[in-house]
């Protein structure tokens, strides 16, 4: 298979309801995307996949959904008022701005490609900044939140005083973040606006290296478990020179787009940094007593920090699949079921009133478990190959024998093979073939 270039997910997208651009019928707003009826289900379900994978299937992590305002002073403690900044230059020639850090070439604009012409670097600060309250200025500033990991930092005591739980643990969250890019772009992979999906895990400060190795390899494997093929994904540990001060080791996951290697997802290891910078900002003990060794310790902490939006782009490049059927190219989007918008598309073989009612019947028992679309226009062939290209995994047909035979048709996406099933086995058949 070629691989799939940028223009044909974006055409998909926009051609199927998965995302639109913003304020489009305003002529658009750059570099924010709305996700439509197919785009919020999938996002969705990227999100719940990574609830169920990090919290539901274990029981050392808690979920939280912290406020996206927060006062000045979380930002001061945790250094992304002096520091969350980029080098920012301006070609005097063309006057376009560039992050220096992303110039392949930092003495020739990559737009008119003058030499020479760029200012001096200046720290940009990627937060975005409001108020709160009638009154502007000193005293009612507040921020976006530029990443959802500080909510945790944040609510650690609380955590540990209400769930229970002890090191090691973690506080996972899922949501909204906020940052003024200078150059977004490529799509959803950089936005302004993007959501985050993110893991604090508090280990004994002596297991950090030990958990660090854990969580690269588990969400590696997470986004293998979920469709993407293992060549197109990447560990890549950060050289000394791009660690952090307080980063004992970091390693970002990318995923091979379609303009090369891009980070989906880093794991670091931030050692007692964070929860020690708010403890001594704000004044609270931010630390664990272990009663059976009579310890008091700050936890170290492992944090894999992945973007919801950015993975969803990854999963949907690398479900994209065109063969050739019958002389006829199908369009077909290879995604793991439980990451499709729907699971299973119900055809009824025609409008026929006849069959409307059990058509409507299996619809409404299949629902009850799953994300179903009902589509009763269109030739069948028709029907199948736009359920292949939203990457529905099952169809099923509802046709004229059904209603002697009480029986009907499973298509598989993948494989268009077709097999018949009684519908008295029809919701185990179709939870037997999703894997759920
Ligand atoms: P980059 O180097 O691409 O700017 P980063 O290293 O600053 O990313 P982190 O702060 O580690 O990113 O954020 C964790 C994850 O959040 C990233 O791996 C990415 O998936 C997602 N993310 C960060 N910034 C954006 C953005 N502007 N748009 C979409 N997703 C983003």
């Amino acid at each position: 298979m070629p691989a799939t270039d940028l223009d044909q997910i974006v055409n998909l997208c926009k051609r199927r309801g998965f995302v639109y651009p913003s304020a489009e019928i305003y002529g658009g707003f750059r570099s924010s995307y709305d996700f439509g009826p197919l785009g919020s289900l999938m996002l969705r379900n990227v999100k719940n996949a990574w609830v169920r994978t990090m919290v539901q299937l274990r029981d050392d992590v808690v979920l939280i959904d912290a406020s996206i305002l927060s006062p000045p002073q979380v930002w001061e403690a945790s250094g992304h008022l002096a520091n969350f900044t980029d080098p920012l230059v301006d070609c005097t020639a063309c006057k376009q701005r560039f992050r220096e850090d992303h110039l392949t070439d930092p003495t020739t604009c990559p737009n008119c490609g003058k030499q020479g012409t760029f200012t001096a670097a200046r720290a940009f600060n990627l937060m975005f900044k409001t108020h709160a309250g009638p009154v502007e200025g000193a005293g009612a500033e507040v921020y976006l939140r530029p990443e959802t990991a500080q909510g945790m930092f944040i609510n650690f005591a609380n955590v540990l005083q209400t769930s229970r739980k002890k090191p090691p643990f973690g506080i996972a969250q899922v949501g909204k973040s906020f940052r003024n890019e200078i150059t977004p772009g490529n799509f959803i992979f950089r936005t302004r606006e993007f959501e985050q999906m993110e893991l604090e895990f508090f280990v004994p400060p002596a297991e950090g290296p030990a958990w660090y190795r854990y969580w690269c390899d588990a969400r590696l494997q997470w986004y293998i478990d979920h469709g993407i093929p293992a060549d197109m994904l990447m560990l890549r540990d950060h050289d000394a020179d791009e660690l952090s001060h307080y980063s004992a080791g970091t390693a970002d996951i990318e995923f091979r787009f379609p303009w090369g290697w891009g980070e989906l997802e880093g794991v670091a290891q931030r050692t007692d940094y964070d929860l020690t910078q708010h403890a001594k900002h704000s004044g609270e003990r931010l630390d664990y007593f272990d009663q059976s060794t009579n310890e008091r310790y700050v936890p170290y902490v492992i944090e894999p920090a992945a973007g919801a939006t950015r993975a969803m782009a990854a999963f949907l490049l690398a479900a994209y699949d065109e063969e050739e059927v019958n002389g006829e190219v199908r369009t077909v989007l290879r995604l793991h079921p439980r990451l499709s918008p729907y699971q299973v598309a119900v055809l009824p073989l025609s409008k026929k009133d006849t069959l409307t009612p059990l058509a409507r019947e299996v619809y409404a028992t299949l629902s009850q478990r799953y994300m179903c679309e009902y589509d009763e226009t269109q030739a069948i062939g028709r029907r199948y190959r736009r359920q292949d290209e939203i990457g529905t995994p099952l169809c099923v047909t509802v046709d004229f024998d059904s209603l002697d035979d009480r029986a009907v048709t499973i298509r598989e996406r993948d494989s268009m093979a077709q097999v018949r099933v009684p519908l008295t086995e029809l919701a185990a058949a179709v939870a037997e073939r999703l894997g759920f």
